[in-house]
């Protein structure tokens, strides 16, 4: 925001948008039910000021009494009255966009706002909360509303604790491959009892994890797999994944472009599957 007077723009935007209201309210208003002109009394301002609240309900409310004080004060008649209104109402515009154009305090603005947009696009990123209950990727899936949670790339599956109860060792496999093959698993959810991981809906029916037979992993997840190996056993008290020769051999670089790849293509979620293989492309 602070570049190129982004605030500044979106104020100026904001305030057009407001007078140009006012103004045809103010057009509006000062014409009868007739559609002729209010005669040029004191009294008519009664029903010009009553006609503005009219058209404005939906944007600002005007109390009755606020109303009735500014009806006391004035004492023009209705003419001379509306023109200095719209003439004030042009004064105003253009000293709101002086003061604009002088200052740009950032967070005094955000702290002034009803709605802090920070929040809001945390909210977004952040989304349900919800986890895979495998590799613990959270919910891409936006907002709060929606019926299944789903997520463009699951991780290995040892970085969600989870390991292999023969030889204990970290599973390096994805979700999306294990929803594919024949493999078995069992957690405090199947109360240790072993479940078909192609069933898994049974346990999880909110969560829509596409089956994937290629065993490839996005090469941010490789790499943090391969680089924190250790750590993670340390931390869940298991031991290090087998994790294939290849994906040793990919670089930071390579990693962080992984997961750029992955998240450009966010406009493309519905298909989760299909999010991913074009990852690859
Ligand atoms: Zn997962
Ligand atoms: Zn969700």
């Amino acid at each position: 925001m602070s570049e190129n007077k982004t605030l500044c723009k979106l104020k100026n935007t904001n305030l057009l948008v407001i007078v140009r209201k006012i103004r045809d309210s103010t057009k509006w208003a000062s014409k009868g039910e007739d559609g002729v002109l209010l005669p040029d009394t004191k009294e008519s301002i009664t029903e010009l000021i009553s006609n503005m609240r009219k058209y404005l309900i939906k944007d600002i409310s005007i109390s009755v009494e606020a109303e009735k004080t500014t009806l006391f004060q004035i004492q023009s008649t209705c003419h001379p009255f509306t023109k200095s209104l719209i003439r004030s109402l042009r004064e105003l515009k253009e000293q709101l966009q002086e003061e604009f154009s002088n200052s740009e305090d950032i967070s005094e603005t955000l702290n002034k706002l009803p709605i802090k947009p920070q929040d809001e696009l945390f909210k977004r990123v952040f989304g349900c909360g919800q986890q895979c209950p495998f590799c613990k990727v959270p919910c891409e899936a936006g907002g709060k509303e929606h019926e299944q949670h789903h997520a463009a790339v699951h991780r290995p599956q040892g970085l969600g604790c989870y390991m292999n109860v023969d030889t204990e060792k970290l599973v390096e496999t994805l979700c999306t491959t294990e929803v594919h093959s024949e493999s078995e698993f069992s957690n405090t959810d199947t109360k240790e009892e072993w479940h078909p991981y192609k069933k898994y809906t049974d346990y999880y029916p909110d969560w829509h994890i596409p089956p994937d037979p290629t065993i490839e992993a996005s090469d941010y997840w490789k790499f943090v797999l391969v680089q924190y190996n250790d750590r993670f056993a340390q931390e869940y008290e298991a031991k290090p994944a087998d994790v294939p020769e290849a994906w040793r051999r990919i670089t930071k670089e390579q990693a962080l472009k992984g997961l750029k790849d992955a998240f450009n293509i966010k406009g493309t979620m519905n298909n989760p599957k299909k999010c991913i293989h074009e990852t690859r492309l």
